[in-house]
């Protein structure tokens, strides 16, 4: 952080992007107050830990509670602050929350008690092993705008249950849903200093990357993924990174066009586009192709567009302009390169400045930005291809793997194309809502991140696994000890036939020549 900004007091504006309500203002962070909130967690986790799993489990129950009692409220703080219709508030945000709290309470005992570690190896037969899970300590979280309630919660419950005290920096965008959330915690039995909100901007995630914190999880963007990659390695601090995607879905010669088409529409839309594993870029079989591509189009026009305070609002606005932008240069691009506009492909300044149409792009080709960087916006390209090893080498032809999709009414040839696409997700006649799957671990491949959130993956994250070796035998020296010698040597290699040798018969005499070992002197 410059000295500037030492000086200075910084401050965010959170704003309502349906209406430009400025909702508040807030001061950030100075570069001091997050190294102190990272030293009282840290102070905080150790009783934290010490409660055990359980008794956080029921602090879990408690928060989940508190929220389904609080639904519709927080629902409405998400879509005030983050513009996504109310519907979505609650079903991909607080749903997601409810059910990642339902998989802890339900699976986090089990999955974080000490497991037994057999031994195959003859000469650690019998000593007992076993993985103990132990809290990494204090864990960073870095949150994105556009899932403001479901990325940082399913995160910060995760972290919790396993013992860590967690110091979260929500987007600037979107920090009165954060607090929201730092308040449900609370009143839920997480003690304040063990759950912490540090209101800010980027400079303030960089404080928080250099801070004490023992782990941190990044979700955001692919450019500051790495510069937080780089800042992290100056000091072997671990991050799980989750960035950015151009999620590709593939519709088969032999898919339902009218549930294909949906699934793009719903996937391209959702949240205004801006959400990390939407339908980035849909390839569909030349035989579907105008078919598919018209359906999409006539499916479009029918979205209602608005506050999405209003139930009746399909699509929301965008979070800024300066995201409208982007949109609007990738759209323009293709434009002027020979891509078709079906429906969309403009602003909508009666809507307010963050309004951009949903839009459906026919013609487009591989090398146009909108087919290969994250638009992040309510845009659906299509393009057609002509056999299923065209559209997989299609789909992984991107710098990205976050998530991909595949349409067809053959659910095996679905399965076998799947497993050829480079991405961390592959979904089989749905888009997205690998999301909600509580279980399903959340994370990319290639510049889509590293590591996992959600699931028993994401909760793996969270603990350090040390390995505990207990010698049953406290008063035997053990046998590869010193005191070596040409008998020792050839007791080994008589261990090594008996444990190793393909034949019985010199497995056999490896045992006899082994057999003395146990009366060598040791020193
Ligand atoms: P962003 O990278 O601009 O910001 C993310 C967070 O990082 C914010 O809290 C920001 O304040 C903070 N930050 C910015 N600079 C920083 C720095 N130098 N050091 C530390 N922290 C810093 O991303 P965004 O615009 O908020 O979110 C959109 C992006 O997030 C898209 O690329 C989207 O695909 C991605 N995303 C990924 C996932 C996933 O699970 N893979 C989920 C949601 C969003």
């Amino acid at each position: 952080m410059t000295t500037e900004a030492q000086s200075t007091a910084r401050t965010i504006a959170s704003i309502n992007p349906a209406t430009g309500e400025v909702l508040r203002e807030l001061e950030c962070a100075r570069e001091a107050e997050v190294c102190a909130a990272v030293e009282r967690a840290k102070s905080a986790q150790a009783a934290w830990a010490k409660l055990g799993v359980r008794r956080r489990v029921a602090i879990v129950r408690e928060f989940q509670a508190k929220l389904h009692a609080k639904k519709s409220e927080i629902a409405a703080a998400i879509t005030r602050e983050a513009g996504k219709p109310l519907a979505e508030a609650l079903v991909t945000e607080v749903l997601v929350v409810l059910d990642a709290a339902r998989f802890l309470i339900d699976n986090a005992f089990t999955l974080l008690r000490d497991e037994p570690v057999p031994h195959g190896n003859l000469a650690t037969k019998l000593k007992r092993g076993s993985l103990i899970s132990e809290p990494h300590g204090v864990i960073g979280i870095i949150a994105p705008w556009n899932y403001p309630f479901s990325i940082p919660a399913t995160e910060t419950l995760a972290a919790l249950v396993a013992g860590n005290a967690v110091v979260l920096k929500p987007s600037e965008l979107t920090p009165l849903v954060a607090l929201e959330l730092a308040s449900l915690l609370h009143e839920s039995g997480i003690p304040k200093e063990v759950f912490q909100v540090i209101v800010g901007d980027g400079a303030d995630g960089a404080a928080l990357v250099a801070s004490g914190i023992d782990k941190l999880v990044f979700t955001g963007s692919v450019a500051t993924g790495k510069r937080i990659a780089a800042a992290a390695a100056e000091r072997l601090l671990p991050v799980v990174l989750e960035l950015g995607g151009k999620d590709p879905m593939l519709v088969l010669d032999d898919a339902n066009i009218d549930v294909a088409s949906s699934a793009a529409v719903w996937g391209a839309f959702v949240n205004a586009g801006q959400a990390c594993l939407s339908v980035e870029r849909c390839y569909v079989h030349h035989s579907l192709y105008e078919e598919f591509v018209e359906a999409c189009a006539r499916k479009a026009r029918q979205l209602r567009i608005g506050n999405g305070m209003d139930a009746n609002t399909d699509v929301g606005p965008m979070i800024r302009e300066r995201q409208v932008r982007i949109v609007e240069s990738h759209v323009e691009e293709a434009k002027v390169r020979g891509a078709r506009v079906l429906v969309g492909g403009k602003r909508l300044p009666e809507l307010g400045e963050n309004f951009y149409a949903p839009t459906v792009l026919a013609d487009v080709t591989h090398d146009m930005r909108i087919m290969r960087e994250e638009t992040f916006g309510p845009v659906l390209p299509i393009m057609s291809f002509n056999n299923d090893d065209e559209a997989i080498s299609l789909a992984n032809d991107s710098e990205y793997g976050l998530a991909a999709s595949v349409f067809t009414r053959d659910s095996k040839r679905g399965e076998r194309i799947a497993r050829r696409v480079h991405a961390g997700t592959v979904m089989v006649n749905d888009v997205i809502s690998c999301f909600a799957i509580s279980e399903a671990p959340h994370g990319g491949v290639k510049a889509s991140g590293l590591g996992r959130t959600h699931g028993k993956f994401g909760l793996e994250e969270m603990v350090r696994r040390k390995y505990l070796d207990i010698d049953p035998m406290p008063r035997m020296k053990k046998v590869w000890w010193h005191g070596y010698g040409e008998n020792f040597r050839r007791q080994m290699e008589g261990f090594l036939d008996l444990q190793f040798a393909r034949k019985f018969s010199v497995r056999l005499r490896g045992a006899f020549r082994a057999a003395g070992v146990l009366r060598r002197k040791r020193l």
